[in-house]
């Protein structure tokens, strides 16, 4: 009944691209994968398992751009984000070029998921919450029994996700952020889009943004 982790960070942006596979059987599904895809095949080879699903948290370039290949590769199907996302999942070509990032694809043919939904690999489960505020359509996934989650760029150690971009809203973030994962427990750890891994709980104790001390 385990569940293993691998992060890989891809693309200049250093995007935290996470594959999360079930031990017993060697399923897993990849998340976020937004570049560097010769890196992650070689990273899937070398873990040994056969990737079931390609999951998005939202559609911004960095997170998204290598998901086609992905796809193609692994003939899995990609699902997520949340389909309020669609303006920047469709605009990759567009935006990833501003950064330097000129070998993302537009993503089609993928699946939306809402708050509720729950996406299966092997022996796991994880459920996905709404989070908007960084983007419409940005959702994150969590094993509530490993109290794991990938929360993309919702929340990171020590700061939270921008909302000077396209249509972010910091009201409609910190409202994600202490309405649906705080709930989860501060024992839940969190693999953010980029940088270091942390807790919910330490996120309260002393994330400047967002901890309890700023928002009560
Ligand atoms: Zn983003
Ligand atoms: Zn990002």
């Amino acid at each position: 009944m385990s569940l293993k982790i691998a992060v890989i960070p891809v693309t200049p942006l250093q995007q935290n691209c996470t594959v999360m596979w079930c031990e017993d059987t060697m399923k897993a599904v990849v998340i976020d994968p937004g570049g560097d895809v010769d890196a992650l095949k070689d990273a899937i080879e070398e873990l040994g398992v056969t990737v079931e699903k390609i999951l998005l948290t939202h559609g911004h370039f960095d997170h998204v751009g290598g998901a086609m290949d992905l796809a193609e590769h692994t003939g899995a199907p990609i699902v997520g984000p949340h389909k309020e996302d669609e303006y920047i999942t469709t605009a990759v070509t567009q935006r990833g070029p501003e950064f330097g990032v000129s070998d993302g694809r537009n993503v089609v043919g993928n699946a939306w998921l809402e708050e509720g939904d729950s996406v299966t690999f092997g022996n796991q489960s994880l459920n996905v919450y709404h989070t908007p505020g960084h983007t419409p359509g940005h959702i994150v996934y969590v094993h509530l029994d490993e109290k794991v989650a990938q929360v993309g760029d919702v929340l990171f150690r020590g700061s939270i996700g921008r909302t000077d971009l396209g249509r972010g809203d910091h009201a409609t973030l910190i409202a994600s952020i202490t309405q649906k994962l705080w709930p989860l427990g501060n024992d839940v750890t969190f693999i953010p889009g980029h940088g270091p891994s942390s807790t919910f709980g330490e996120e309260r104790a002393t994330n400047p943004l967002v901890g309890d001390a700023v928002v009560g």
